[in-house]
């Protein structure tokens, strides 16, 4: 017997829309109906270039060719995050995907490391291959993760590759413009009108509208939880650059006076862009410091408003937000793409058909705002442990008050060195170690198991792992051979 089809409803074409769309026909076809309704008079945020390594798992989960994927949307390869002078001093640190060193279960392994009274912290890189990969420009896709990876990549080809994917697919496409959502009197969405005039029905609707969140908000008075008193920046340009230099594996991400500046290497250009407080900062003063650091433009600069924060339930009546209708934290890590899919993954685990219980919702909603909330966190933690005074902005970063996991975190982790991955959590346990080191916050003591080591052992335990890092990065090809081998751009990049 084949039970009735859920008719699925997916409001706005951008990532969000399109990464929905592809994801439910790939994996409810037989349970669901899907169309989705976008507006070409209505441009997409047009930004997002710069994922995390969940987008590896999540293409495989739609059956993509790797090498297929990565051509058709400009794609580079990236290993981790360089931070660039979020001391204040011109130095740097990679946040990388990848752990350092080797693992002991009662601590991390900078612990071994602190015992051996470094000089400084850039020594700590040495342990980890993935920052020595990214330091020298080199990449290769390995076997069992050796090198634990995500992409960047265009963000316009990126929807146009899915949409492609999701309209094979048997995915209903209506380019038209939104213009009422109608309720039941349970307050559930019904259908949406159209400007043509037709109304399109459906059991279940996500809102994938982006900042303006038509349904989620608009309709349905959801509420928003609004978290830039921790948050500052509220606004960003973006501008799209000739590339100069050959791709490096990394997001770079550039402290300045107000906020920061980003750098997406692709294969024929580079994103860039600035994140700034509007209050600190007026948005000429950061397009002409924006300007001013990077190559020539090849698109006039987009600006970007928005207030940081999450929806109060991501799932309410009979509509799901994803992407940006559902809330938005700044792109310091890149996150964004990763909440849509994880949401998409727990939509499909949940999904019961259209007859929507209030248990998957309120599951739904508790995951999806947990994960959520501890990203939040780790975000303001670069803002908060800096230790830059120098400016008004950072002042005001540094003295602020921070939610009190986050406080006890950083506590914890400055008297003894201890930091653990709570559940949900997508950030591990060495990520928020290379986090706080990197900004300047070195832990107080290390943990005593490490002593069980005599001096001389731990001296050649460390040695082994330097050795064995470098002998790694030796044998690995730069990034830019890989791409040429692996995935290369079908157009040899402008201006060649
Ligand atoms: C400055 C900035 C930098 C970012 N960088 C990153 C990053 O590096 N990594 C990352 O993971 N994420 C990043 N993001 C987030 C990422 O861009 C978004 O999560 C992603 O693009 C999803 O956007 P969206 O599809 O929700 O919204 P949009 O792209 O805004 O799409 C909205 C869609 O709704 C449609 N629409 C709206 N109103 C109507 C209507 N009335 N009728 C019909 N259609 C309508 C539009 O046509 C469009 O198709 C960044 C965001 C910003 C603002």
């Amino acid at each position: 017997m084949n039970p009735k089809k859920t008719r699925i409803v997916i409001a706005g074409g951008g990532t969000a829309g399109w990464t929905s769309a592809a994801f439910l026909a790939k994996h409810l076809s037989k349970s669901a109906d899907i169309t989705l309704i976008e507006s070409s008079d209505v441009p997409t945020v047009g930004v997002g270039e710069s994922t995390i390594p969940l987008i590896v798992t999540f293409n495989d989960l739609l059956g993509l060719d790797e090498a297929e994927f990565m051509q058709s949307v400009d794609g580079t390869f990236k290993v981790g995050i360089e931070f660039e002078n979020w001391k204040g001093d011109g130095s740097s640190y990679i946040h990388s995907f990848s752990r350092p060193g080797r693992e002991f279960w009662p601590c991390n392994f900078f612990h071994y490391w602190l015992a051996s009274k470094p000089n400084c912290v850039s020594d700590y890189e040495k342990y980890s291959t993935a920052t020595m990969a990214a330091r020298q420009n080199k990449f290769a896709i390995l076997p069992n993760r050796g090198l634990v990876y995500a992409y960047h990549f265009d963000a316009a080809k990126y929807a146009q590759f899915l949409q492609t994917y999701s309209v094979k697919r048997g995915v209903t496409h209506i380019d038209d413009f939104i213009e009422s959502v109608n309720l039941d009197e349970d307050g559930s969405i019904t259908s949406l009108s159209l400007r043509s005039g037709q109304a399109i029905e459906g059991d279940l609707f996500i809102d994938c509208t982006g900042f303006r969140a038509l349904l989620i908000e608009g309709a349905l008075k959801t509420g928003y939880e609004d978290w830039s008193q921790w948050l500052l920046c509220d606004s960003a340009i973006a501008v799209q650059t000739r590339s100069t230099e050959s791709p490096k594996p990394y997001t770079r991400a550039i402290a300045h006076d107000v906020g920061w500046r980003w750098r997406i290497p692709l294969q024929t250009r580079m994103g860039n862009g600035r994140v700034y407080s509007s209050e600190y900062l007026s948005h000429e003063a950061a397009e002409s410091e924006l300007l001013s650091h990077i190559e020539e433009p090849i698109r006039e600069p987009r600006v970007n408003r928005f207030t940081t924060g999450m929806r109060k339930k991501q799932w309410h009546k009979n509509c799901i937000a994803m992407g940006l209708s559902s809330g938005f934290l700044e792109p310091l890590e890149s996150t964004s793409i990763y909440f849509l899919q994880r949401n998409l993954i727990r939509l499909v685990q949940l999904f019961e058909g259209d007859d929507i219980s209030f248990t998957a919702r309120d599951e739904f909603n508790q995951q999806s705002g947990k994960e959520m909330v501890a990203v939040r966190d780790f975000i303001i933690l670069h803002y908060k442990v800096t230790g830059r005074k120098d400016t008004p902005f950072w002042r005001h970063c540094t003295n602020m008050s921070v939610p009190d996991e986050l406080q006890h975190r950083i506590d914890m982790f400055k008297a003894s060195g201890r930091v653990f991955k709570k559940e949900y959590e997508v950030f591990n346990d060495f990520s928020w170690a290379q986090i706080m080191m990197g900004q300047g916050l070195m832990p107080d003591s290390y943990h005593p198991f490490v002593n069980e080591m005599s001096a001389q052992e731990l001296r050649e335990f460390l040695s082994t792992i330097e050795n064995s890092a470098s002998r790694f990065v030796e044998g690995l090809p730069s990034h830019e051979d890989f791409i040429k081998r692996f995935c290369p751009h079908p157009s040899p990049p402008d201006g060649c």
